[in-house]
């Protein structure tokens, strides 16, 4: 299978799906949206054909230009199937078999990720990863997610294909309620919304707080925005807590340092929105909780990708799908 040719990338997302069409070398020859916020799988899959037999059209090429697309979607899922079982934030989405439907409708082979891992292909293929054969993806925004690249492979694990749950590792005995269902998981102390869901808790009765005054006592506004805002003004609730929080991420980021030795941490979201006042205090604390070696050889960066990364989550999954094809 030649390596030029094109491949098609899904990224089908709560409230929008994107649609990229790129090559290897990384640039996207055309680019899609369609949105996706409490529609029906029955009207949806359609437009996903014909917006990607535009995009192909588009640059004067026909399906049989392009080598394989790939589908990034969200946990709860059938990997293996390529069913979107149950996602999170499209009800009327029950057992949808997208990958076949997409075969059979596009005539061409495909994958399908769960959108953590296809945002550390993406990063591999095409951002911050680019050639190192180790290396891992963090997403920190509501959630923590992530997805590791060991030995030139994306790692998905046995039966459960739940390899790269980097936010649900228990890092408290008896510690926080994560809404995993598990206790003291890194996520239940450093995601975005058991952060915002904790600050609203503590700072209820306290409307002197200055987070509280940030968001004029709507405690619901409270998130992590408010929170690096008023850590940048100094207030010792804010300090303290963002503190925890780095002290925490230090022990999650020890633990994949150890066990992985990456080349690179890649960090989404979060992380390049808020830059050195989120990393310093985590590269502070590191030293407890991994050895100098791999801690040496492992470089913390932000992602490149940023928010352009949806577009090209489904083409990274379509190049890696090809290049397992070839057995590499
Ligand atoms: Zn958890």
């Amino acid at each position: 299978m030649s390596q030029e040719k094109m491949v098609l990338g899904f990224d089908v997302g709560g409230t929008k799906i994107g649609i990229g069409l790129g090559g290897a070398d990384g640039r996207l020859a055309g680019k899609a949206r369609i949105e996706n916020l409490n529609t029906y799988p029955e009207e949806v899959l359609p437009k996903m054909v014909s917006e990607a037999k535009r995009l192909v059209a588009e640059v004067g090429l026909s399906m049989a230009d392009v080598a394989a697309f790939g589908i990034s979607a969200p946990f709860p899922a059938d990997p293996a199937n390529g069913i979107m079982t149950a996602p999170p934030n499209n009800r009327h989405w029950k057992n949808v078999p997208i990958l076949a439907y997409l075969r059979e409708q596009l005539g061409i082979d495909g994958c399908f990720e769960n959108d953590a891992n296809c945002g550390a292909l993406a990063e591999w293929f095409f951002g911050a990863g680019r050639g190192c054969t180790d290396f891992i993806y963090l997403t920190m925004s509501t959630g923590i997610g992530g997805g590791i690249i060991a030995a030139n492979h994306l790692i998905r694990g046995g039966r459960a294909l739940s390899a790269g749950e980097l936010g649900h590792i228990c890092i408290e005995l008896d510690g926080r309620q994560c809404n995993c269902g598990m206790k003291g998981c890194y996520e239940a102390y450093c995601g975005g919304r058991a952060l915002a869901q904790r600050m609203q808790e503590e700072l209820r009765d306290n409307p002197e707080s200055m987070i509280v005054q940030l968001v004029d006592g709507k405690l619901e506004e409270i998130d992590m925005i408010v929170l690096e805002k008023a850590v940048r003004a100094g207030d010792s609730y804010a300090v303290a807590l963002w503190d925890e929080m780095s002290l925490r991420s230090a022990q999650a980021f020890g633990l994949y340092i150890n066990v992985f030795n990456p080349q690179k941490l890649v960090l989404g979201t979060l992380a390049w929105a808020v830059g050195d006042l989120y990393t310093d205090p985590i590269k502070k604390y590191l030293p407890q909780f991994c050895w100098k070696e791999p801690l040496e050889a492992c470089e913390i960066v932000p992602s490149e990708l940023r928010r352009d990364i949806g577009y090209y989550a489904g083409v990274a999954a379509a190049l890696n799908f090809l290049k397992e094809k070839r057995g590499e």
